[in-house]
């Protein structure tokens, strides 16, 4: 997901204050009390001052109302949230970042476990390895790397955690060139709903630890700590090249060259030291008319002078701009660059003071499609009803491709790429033209999905996310491990593994 999100927001974000305060059903006193006298973080109450912050997530979309929620500090801390969650029964979620796009780690009338405070990082002496508490996002965890010119393949947003990117998959800029976030995992520590901790490899226990590889949070336990690899001397220079979509010629131009990268630049040979995405978004400079763009932005693990060669096929095709190229650097400055240069991704208008809530839709893509089929995707998105719609293309190949299939649960591996499309509206009155928007999105792309969805891409009302994120063998993994570790559902939220036998 392409959006930085690391703008210092004018208006914090806290969640919606509602005309009438939404009152959660109380957590029994017994429970209250031995939560107060146990935790060494915070409980967070219904009326405390900090409730209104705490229960927030990062899309303003999701206004839930939890009974509680425990800033948790230690293990000791999770066991005691865990005994209270399988005590009360009250349904419970964890968090780490409070990213997901479907505010599924926010929950009304349950309790919250936040593990954000659990984000220590430690490098090993021989600088092969890193340990994540997995509360850390990838802001302060390349902040811990960089310095010693360490990488882990991450995502775009500085702010997202460990703990459900991971999860999920977790896609970035360098993953055609290493691998998925969850690829790089080498052992992780999770506390098992009956308070248990343990450590899973692919040694000890490889189906739990393979379930975490792509399987979503809040399923099998709480996940406390994974141990990845790390890459060594990960300096990458990046580029962007642009197509002017603003002229029926520069349409035609932008469909061949989404068709001919397609045949071209994907899969195999030189290019997979390169990772890249495509974009299409609407930018330009503040006060004048935004003009539409399709953007090829990316970075390689090479010199400047490789990935100038590499590139410069693409450059000859018709209608492309070289926008700008850098020398190797960092993954997080050029990450940003890239975001953000010279317009952010959405551009939001000056006078957008808080995070604007948004609707995100991921089509998994397979197949080639011909110009003529990318173009009737780009005459459709120049219908956007607002300026800040943003298609965007994670291309997959490359290392993400040359995982065995049985390591992780990730199935989508083999795709050409995830395309996903992002609304967003600054009133209530935007809304329903937003949402409609991306129902016709929706309705055109069908013909070219091939049926998956990126599970850290989650919609809210998807019904069929177990056939869309895994298909029903690895669903079907996925339910006995459910069944093995936490067999009463102690966790549990709207798409959780094996859900439909226990709703509510
Ligand atoms: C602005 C933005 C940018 C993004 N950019 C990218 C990107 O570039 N690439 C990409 O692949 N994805 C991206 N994402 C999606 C992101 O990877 C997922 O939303 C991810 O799940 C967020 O993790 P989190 O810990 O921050 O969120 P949370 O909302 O805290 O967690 C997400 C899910 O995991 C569960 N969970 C969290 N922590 C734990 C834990 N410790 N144990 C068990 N379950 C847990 C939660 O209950 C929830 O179901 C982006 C999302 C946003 C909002």
């Amino acid at each position: 997901m392409l959006w930085y999100d690391s703008r210092d927001w004018p208006v914090a974000r806290v969640a919606p204050k509602t005309a009438i305060p939404g009152v959660p059903k109380p957590l029994p006193a017994e429970y209250v009390t031995l939560l107060r006298n146990g935790i060494s973080g915070q409980v967070i109450m219904p009326g405390d001052p900090d409730y209104d912050q705490a229960r927030h997530v990062s899309n303003p979309l999701f206004n839930n109302f939890p009974s509680a929620i425990i800033m948790c500090e230690t293990n000791d801390d999770v066991a005691l949230c865990l005994q209270v969650a399988r005590d009360s029964k009250f349904p419970t979620v964890a968090r780490s970042g409070g990213h997901s796009t479907a505010g599924f780690s926010s929950i009304t009338d349950g309790i919250i476990i936040n593990i954000n405070r659990m984000n220590s990082v430690t490098i090993a002496d021989d600088r092969k390895s890193v340990l994540v508490g997995v509360g850390c996002n990838f802001g302060a965890l390349n902040a811990a790397l960089e310095p010693d010119n360490l990488h882990m393949p991450g995502g775009a947003c500085p702010d997202v955690c460990v703990g459900g990117y991971m999860q999920g998959g977790g896609y970035g800029f360098t993953a055609r060139i290493f691998g998925l976030n969850c690829d790089q995992a080498i052992e992780a520590e999770i506390m098992l709903t009956d308070g248990s901790v343990k450590w899973v490899s692919p040694d000890n226990d490889k189906d739990l630890f393979r379930a975490l590889l792509g399987g979503t949070g809040s399923n099998f336990g709480v996940l406390l700590q994974v141990r990845f690899k790390l890459q060594q001397s990960a300096v990458f220079a990046g580029f962007s090249i642009r197509w002017d979509m603003s002229t029926d010629d520069g349409q035609r131009d932008a469909s061949k060259a989404l068709n001919w990268l397609q045949c071209n630049f994907i899969k195999d040979g030189a290019a997979k030291k390169l990772g890249y995405q495509m974009i299409w978004v609407f930018e330009g400079p503040e006060g004048q008319p935004r003009k539409p763009y399709l953007l090829m932005r990316g970075m390689h693990h090479g010199t400047s002078v490789e990935m100038m060669d590499l590139l410069a096929p693409v450059l000859d095709l018709d209608g492309a701009q070289l926008e700008y190229m850098f020398a190797p650097m960092q993954y997080s400055g050029l990450n940003k660059i890239l975001l953000t240069t010279p317009f952010e991704v959405p551009q939001f208008p000056p006078n957008v003071t808080s995070p604007p809530p948004e609707n995100k839709l991921s089509r998994i893509i397979s197949r080639v499609l011909e110009p003529s089929e990318w173009l009737q995707l780009i005459h459709l998105f120049l219908q956007t009803p607002n300026d800040f719609t943003t298609i965007a293309m994670e291309i997959y190949g490359g290392a993400i491709g040359d995982v065995d299939f049985d390591k992780t649960v990730f199935v989508h591996r083999y795709a050409y790429c995830d395309t996903f499309c992002d609304v967003f509206w600054q009133s209530e009155e935007e809304r329903p033209k937003a949402e409609a928007f991306i129902a016709k999105w929706r309705e055109t792309i069908e013909q070219f999905w091939d049926g998956g969805v990126y599970q850290n891409y989650p919609e809210l009302g998807d019904k069929k996310y177990a056939e869309h994120y895994w298909g029903p063998e690895i669903y079907e993994f996925l339910c006995g491990i459910k069944e093995k570790y936490d067999p009463d559902h102690v966790l549990r939220f709207p798409q959780g593994v094996g859900i439909k036998k226990y709703p509510g």
